[in-house]
């Protein structure tokens, strides 16, 4: 958490007459555009107004959080984007830790003279004016909840900052499964069901929205699935002919990576996929135990992320990617 003399610091920033910005990753998943709404809600609350902008589109399934029609997309709206940034007083930074991974967002963001206050649960942050990093926390949204409690302002947790947090919560932690999901997790969980959030509407509206080509998607990837050493590494992959066909919109191959991870004695699952319209293949990683992902996509795949849960971008094409991804981990002793 943030020092004391820190808290102090950031509570003289929220004023109503500053200007306040919430940034968060490109291809924003749940935490991320949970944790943005929810602080902005709650600085709402605190009497703060304070503008979301994401670098690009993030799906529909996330579009059903209260405000999520509001947040600025930089793709589409640049202009505006790029005014409020110009403008801002003060930067949260929610759910990313290093200018790269926010698009041509970076760049404006290093340029600004606005304070910056980074919430984040990745490795290796990199300078912010205030840090709170916490790679131990499963999601950014329990983040925000600590920082709101560090505040002294739990009362300020309505229905909409409820809502917000709790899908956060869910998404990064799979369901309230992965490793680091915690007796703090639950608890604040429990908070927030108290607060308004309705699981069952949550899970519904987040999860139970998959279209018949998804599923198709999907059983064209579950096909082919291939594993390697010995079972260790499964290994899945689609090419942009096949995203084209089934229809492909953004956030329908969210979660596919972890069906190889669920096939017993896996330690690791890959998933590669063609750019729809550019010439890069993005990686998703993940891993069980203490199989480094983050390390690994780090040092041969441009990327990062946390240690079971990784992603990064390579240069060649399908076919030559896994080729060098399997010399890899025979490289790495996988
Ligand atoms: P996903 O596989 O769901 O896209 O990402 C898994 C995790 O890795 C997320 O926490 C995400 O922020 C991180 N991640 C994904 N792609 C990249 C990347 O290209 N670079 C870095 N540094 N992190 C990434
Ligand atoms: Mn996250």
């Amino acid at each position: 958490m943030f020092t004391e003399n820190q808290l102090t610091e950031i509570k003289s920033l929220l004023q109503p007459n500053k200007n306040v910005v919430i940034i968060t990753h490109y291809n924003p998943d749940g935490d991320a555009i949970g944790s943005s709404l929810g602080l902005k809600h709650f600085l709402k609350n605190l009497g703060v107004d304070a503008t979301v902008i994401v670098p690009n589109d993030f799906p529909k399934f996330l579009k059903w959080m209260p405000e999520a029609k509001k947040i600025v997309i930089a793709e589409y709206k640049r202009k505006i984007a790029g005014e409020a940034i110009y403008h801002a007083d003060v930067i949260f930074c929610l759910d990313f830790n290093a200018p790269s991974r926010i698009g041509m967002l970076g760049d404006w963001l290093t340029k600004s003279w606005a304070k910056k206050i980074l919430i984040d649960h990745h490795q290796q942050p990199e300078h912010f004016d205030f840090v709170y990093s916490n790679t131990s926390i499963p999601a950014t949204c329990q983040m925000v909840y600590h920082f709101i409690e560090a505040l002294g302002k739990e009362d300020l947790v309505n229905q909409d900052v409820a809502e917000c947090l709790y899908t956060g919560i869910m998404t990064d932690t799979g369901g309230f499964r992965f490793r680091s999901t915690s007796a703090d997790t639950h608890r604040i969980v429990a908070n927030l069901i108290e607060k308004g959030a309705d699981p069952s509407m949550i899970t519904s509206n987040t999860w139970d929205t998959n279209t018949v080509s998804r599923l198709h998607l999907l059983s064209l990837i579950l096909g082919r699935i291939e594993l390697v050493k010995d079972g260790k590494v499964a290994i899945l992959y689609l090419k942009r002919d096949e995203l084209k066909e089934f229809g492909f919109e953004k956030g329908d191959t969210e979660g596919f990576v972890n069906y190889g991870l669920s096939i017993a004695g896996t330690k690791m699952s890959a998933f590669f996929m063609e750019d729809l319209y550019e010439d890069f293949i993005k990686i998703s990683f993940r891993s069980k135990d203490d199989v480094d992902t983050n390390a690994f996509a780090r040092a041969h795949f441009h990327g990062g992320g946390h240690i079971n849960a990784s992603g990064g971008k390579y240069f060649k094409n399908i076919h030559e990617t896994i080729e060098d991804f399997k010399e890899k981990i025979e490289e790495e002793g996988f």
